[in-house]
């Protein structure tokens, strides 16, 4: 196996929170249907996400940690599609330059399953390679970060708010993939567990991460037009709190940031918000991938529109008429 000889920092690693978000996506692009996330000291000793997904086979299990060495772009049109959304083979390699690694999985097509630990690619350790009796699936733990980056750890911020950053990952895909089982334990305390059997269990999540309050007051949306599909849920404006730690984007799919599309929503709300307040929202927007380019930053979670103006006044419309025909 090959590993990069001088491993330049990946901007993908940030803090504990990005390593979730990033493992998170694997399993899901594995097309899991039960995620766990098992953290502790707010993911500063221990990451580890287990999924029941495809799995890699031994060869894929140990290029996975190769700089650009990506399963998710098969043809050359896909690049243009793909590219842009991060499918860039960076996040294991990144993970692995800055943390101790050990990568578990089986893919159904192989009867024993594969496992890999890396612990210090500066010092150019190779990985150690085994084969052991696995379910098929995928188990990742991350173990003290940044423990070879001294600098970066000296700025992670406090436990609690490392945390609530992973939290709220956790909260935006749970809501999301409603059709997946979560597991999330926290210090080895279980701290949520959604079975997956119902998709219509929104409620009862929203009322778990927001109370009973708010899952009475937000009200489903699915509107379509030629460009895009915007489905999700929007809190009433009677709702609306002082913060906006209650909004949550999605772009097919992916957790993204765009103040720009904030703005637009909280702009097609209008008046029917007080002074500096914002309803809640989770919202993903369905449109072309073409027209969105996801590598303004390579953590992937700020994007930028091709025809940013054109999208904003569409969103701003559809959210208007949604919202002024709620009864509250
Ligand atoms: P990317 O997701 O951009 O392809 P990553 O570095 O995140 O790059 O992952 C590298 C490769 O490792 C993926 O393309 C995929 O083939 C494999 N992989 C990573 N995580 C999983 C997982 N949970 N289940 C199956 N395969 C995985
Ligand atoms: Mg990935």
């Amino acid at each position: 196996m090959r590993l990069p000889k001088s491993v330049e920092m990946g901007e993908v690693v940030q803090r504990p929170a990005s390593v979730v978000k990033e493992l998170i996506e694997n399993s899901l692009d594995a097309g899991a249907t039960r995620i766990s996330i098992v953290i502790k000291d707010a993911g500063k000793t221990l990451i580890q996400i287990v999924d029941n997904g495809s799995g890699m086979i031994h060869e894929d299990a140990l290029s996975s940690f190769e700089r650009f060495a990506t399963s998710k772009i098969k043809h050359v049109e896909d690049l243009e599609v793909l590219h842009t959304f991060g499918f860039r083979g960076e996040a294991l390699a990144s993970i692995s330059a800055v943390a101790h690694v050990e990568l578990r999985t089986r893919s159904a097509e192989e009867s024993i399953g594969t496992l890999v630990e890396i612990n210090d690619v500066f010092q150019q350790n190779a990985p150690k390679i085994s084969r052991i009796q696995y379910e098929q699936g995928t188990s990742i733990s991350v173990r003290n970060l940044f423990f070879n980056v001294p600098a970066r750890r000296k700025f992670l911020k406090t436990d609690q708010t490392e945390f609530k950053r992973i939290y709220e990952i956790v909260k935006a895909f749970s809501l999301l993939h409603r059709d997946i089982q979560w597991v999330f334990i926290v210090d080895e305390r279980e701290l949520l567990n959604f079975d997956g059997i119902n998709e219509d269990n929104f409620i009862n999540r929203i009322e778990f991460f927001l109370g009973k309050n708010m899952a009475a007051s937000v009200v489903p949306i699915s509107e379509t037009n030629d460009f895009l599909t915007v489905s999700g849920f929007l809190g009433k404006p009677a709702m609306s709190k002082r913060t906006k730690n209650d909004q949550l984007l999605f772009v097919n799919s992916r957790l993204i940031e765009s103040n720009s599309l904030s703005f637009a929503i909280v702009q097609g709300y209008g008046d029917l918000l007080g002074d500096r307040e914002y309803p809640f929202f989770m919202l993903n927007f369905k449109l072309n991938p073409k027209k969105i380019d996801v590598n303004v930053h390579p953590s992937k979670m700020e994007v930028k529109f091709e025809d940013e103006r054109n999208i904003f006044n569409m969103v701003k419309a559809i959210i208007s008429r949604f919202v002024r025909g709620m009864d509250f």
